[in-house]
Order: C-alpha cells, then sequence, then structure tokens
C-alpha cells in the first residue's frame, strides 16, 4: 500500500470523506487523493517520495510559485517577531496603503481571513448601503461557501434559486436572485421587474470556477449598466482574478470599476488572508465607522500581511504578470497541439493571463456551464490520470483553472510537455 493510500484510509476516519475541502478528494476525477509532504518553486513531493509539476498552486495564491525565497525570508523574519496581536499593527496598514495607491476603486479596504467572508461581508455593505435585502449572483460563478450564494438557478430565466447544497433555508435562498451568464436580455428582464429589491450584482467579471467562462465584455458593461440604473450597487469578485490577471485585477481589462470587490489568493502570498473593498462611503458604513458589524480575531495576521505586500510588490517590480501572460499562452498552446496529434477529441485551451482550462473544441467559446461538452468531466478525468502519472499535476477537477507561477520557468514548462508528448 503506498503511504497516500494508508494515509487517506486513517484520514477517512476522522474527517467528512477524508479531507478539508471537497475538491481535494479527487471524487471528480475518480481514484484517491494523493497526500503531499512539500513543495518547492514548480514542484510537489507526496509523502510517497514521487514529484509533480504542479499547475493547481493552491488554487491560485502562488503566483510566485511554492516558497518564493524573497517571501520566504519576509515569513520568517515575520515569525520571529509576531504570530498575531489583535491589536493594531503597521503591517496591514502597509498592505491597505499599497492596494489603495494601486487601484482607483479601491480607496477603503477591509482585511478578514477568507473569500467567502470577504464575500460574505461585502454582501451584508451592499443591503446596509441601498436598504434592499436581494443578491443577483451568475450560474457558473462560485463566491464561496455562504448560504446566501451557494445557490443555483430554478426556474429558467424568472430568478428563482434553487439550493446547490443540503443545509440552506428556504429564507436564505430567498434573498438570492440567480440568471446564466451571457445573458443580457434576462438581466434586462430581470431589473425590470423587481429592479427596486436588488441591493447588489454579483459576478466574477472572470468566472473561473466552472472551467473559464470568458463572457463578452459587451455584456458585462451591459449589466453593470442596467444594475447602476436600479441603484443596485456592482460586486466584482476578484478572488481569482485580482492581482492574478493584471495588478488592478480583470476590472483593468474592461475598464469597469466596480463599487465594490472581493479578493482573496494571491493578496495573502500564500497565507489566509481575503479582503473587501471599495467606495469610500461604503465601506465607511462598516464598524467601527459605521452601522456594518464584521470583525475577525484572526484577521490581517501579520505573517500573511507581510508575505501578501511581498508578493504585490514583487509583481511589480519584476513584471511577471506580462510574463507569465506571454509564457502560458506559448505553453498551453503547445501543449493543446501536442495533445491533438494522438487523441480522439480535439482539445483547446481558454486563456487568461496566467490562468488555463484545457478543454473539448466547440464550435462557439464557451460562456455558460450549459455549452460545456457533457463528456467534458470524463474526457478531463483520463487526461488529469495521464498527466499525474507523468509527474504532472493539474487541478482534480475538470471544473477547476489551471495556474502558471513565475517558477515555472521555461525549462519547467518544457518538461511538462515532453511529459504531455509520452502521454
Ligand atoms: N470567490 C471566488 C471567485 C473564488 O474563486 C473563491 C474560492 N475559490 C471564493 C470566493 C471563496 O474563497 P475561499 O475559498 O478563500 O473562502
Amino acid at each position: 500500500m503506498t503511504k497516500s493510500k494508508e494515509l487517506f484510509e486513517r484520514s477517512k476516519k476522522v474527517a467528512p470523506g477524508g479531507v478539508h475541502s471537497p475538491v481535494r478528494s479527487f471524487r471528480s476525477v475518480g481514484g484517491e487523493p494523493i497526500f503531499f509532504k512539500s513543495a518547492n518553486g514548480a514542484y510537489l513531493q507526496d509523502v510517497d517520495g514521487k514529484e509533480y509539476i504542479d499547475f493547481c498552486l493552491s488554487f491560485g495564491p502562488l503566483i510566485l510559485g511554492h516558497r518564493d525565497p524573497e517571501i520566504e525570508e519576509i515569513v520568517k523574519e515575520t515569525i520571529s517577531m509576531a504570530w498575531t496581536f489583535g491589536a493594531c499593527e503597521p503591517y496591514s496598514l502597509e498592505l491597505a496603503e499599497f492596494i489603495v495607491n494601486e487601484i482607483p476603486w479601491v480607496e477603503k479596504i477591509r482585511f478578514v481571513s477568507s473569500g467567502t467572508e470577504a464575500v460574505m461581508s461585502a454582501l451584508r455593505v451592499a443591503r446596509a448601503a441601498t436598504g434592499r435585502d436581494k443578491v443577483l449572483k451568475f450560474d457558473g460563478c462560485y463566491h464561496g461557501h455562504l448560504d446566501a450564494l451557494l445557490v443555483k438557478s430554478g426556474s429558467g430565466l424568472a430568478g428563482e434559486p434553487s439550493s446547490d447544497s443540503a443545509g440552506i433555508s428556504e429564507r436564505q435562498m430567498s434573498d438570492t436572485l440567480v440568471l446564466p451568464l451571457d445573458n443580457e436580455k434576462a438581466v434586462q428582464e430581470l431589473f425590470d421587474k423587481r429592479g427596486k429589491e436588488i441591493a447588489v450584482l454579483a459576478i466574477e467579471p472572470m468566472p473561473a470556477n466552472y472551467g473559464l467562462l470568458l463572457q463578452r465584455k459587451e455584456f458585462l458593461y451591459k449589466i453593470t449598466e442596467i444594475a447602476r440604473k436600479h441603484g443596485t450597487l456592482v460586486l466584482f469578485d476578484e478572488v481569482i482574478s485580482g492581482f492574478r490577471v493584471g495588478m488592478k485585477g480583470y476590472s483593468e481589462l474592461l475598464d469597469l470599476k466596480p463599487d465594490l470587490v472581493t479578493y482573496g489568493k494571491i493578496i495573502g502570498g500564500g497565507f489566509p488572508v481575503g479582503a473587501y473593498a471599495g467606495r469610500k462611503d461604503l465601506m465607511d458604513l462598516v464598524a467601527p465607522s459605521g452601522p456594518v458589524y464584521q470583525a475577525g480575531t484572526l484577521s490581517a495576521n501579520p505573517i500573511g500581511m507581510r508575505a501578501g505586500l511581498a508578493t504585490l510588490k514583487k509583481l511589480k517590480t519584476h513584471n511577471v504578470h506580462s510574463i507569465l501572460e506571454t509564457r502560458t499562452e506559448e505553453f498551453a498552446l503547445q501543449a493543446v497541439e501536442i495533445l491533438n496529434q494522438k487523441s480522439e477529441i480535439e482539445w483547446t485551451v481558454s486563456l487568461q493571463g496566467s490562468v488555463f482550462w484545457f478543454h473539448q473544441k466547440t464550435e462557439k467559446p464557451i460562456r455558460t456551464i450549459a455549452e460545456i461538452p457533457s463528456t467534458h468531466k470524463e474526457n478531463f478525468s483520463k487526461l488529469f490520470h495521464a498527466l499525474l502519472q507523468k509527474g504532472v499535476y493539474l487541478a482534480p477537477s475538470g471544473y477547476e483553472v489551471g495556474f502558471l507561477s513565475l517558477a515555472h520557468t521555461d525549462l519547467v514548462l518544457e518538461k511538462t510537455l515532453q511529459a504531455f508528448k509520452t502521454l
């Protein structure tokens, strides 16, 4: 028995499904999860001594790779200074100032410990600011596991939600409206009927949680315009895209300013940090300056604050986004070419900056969940396991995107392409 298998058997006895977050279980791709013991740069080492090139990168935070030496130095230094204060310190101030100076629509920011917390808090602000209860979200976007957003569309284009998880009360669900992506007409119709009830339109401007469902810019412009006409706030969830596709996230590529924005992943340099941010008048509603309560024992943890700041600074000084964009495109297109020399299906890749998603070629770009080919899960699972055998680790689900990091050098990518050639 491999050590991974032994650990998984033990883990199943003490944790639901043997894991502490569902996608880690390999349920989507079949088989049993690998247990990793260490990581360095672009590489993971498992408990059985095998090495893998990592394109999951903890689902996005590690844009510089595992344990970037400069960040590691800062982390070690911080650990020797303090672990947590639960009091004021300069580190969150420095990260907040950096981000506020960098991103014009971030006038004020509040740090929390996860993306879920960030979105949950931003919704609270939006409700307080508008005096309205309803939230509009889109099928194909994920915003964390808060009850109100763990829903999918119920009946067609009416916006009615149905639960995406057991344990969500009717009441929680009833405050959320859900529509498909890529359909501005449905948004218009919903707002014509119920616009006055909707506090906030929440969307991943770069939806990257059901594959990479890149939207038409006109769709994003139009729905933003419709929302604003009805006094509804616009929340861009940039937990994945923030600091990933550029210093200012996907909003910058759109040239659209959200009223509220949420961050996670990269903002903590690999440590548990999330943030919600936006217009000063909205953020000033948050306690203690305003009536919207939100707090956290470990919020603005010094290690996450300093690792985050060092990461964001390095992204800027080393021109990381443009380097990664070029490398990712070259790598992904070559990988597809190699796959298509042998495969029964025709593969393609959806790309944005250093984010990629391999899938079967379709006539038109895939922009909604409904357009993802029904065979995708099976096709991806085969590819996943074949690559795993060869020492390449993709996220263990066909609906997760892949990432490159600065540690994915030309040499590492060449090695990966060699593995593709031997499939
Ligand atoms: N929003 C988006 C867009 C996300 O991708 C995620 C996590 N993948 C979240 C929110 C929730 O973040 P967390 O897992 O840190 O709670």
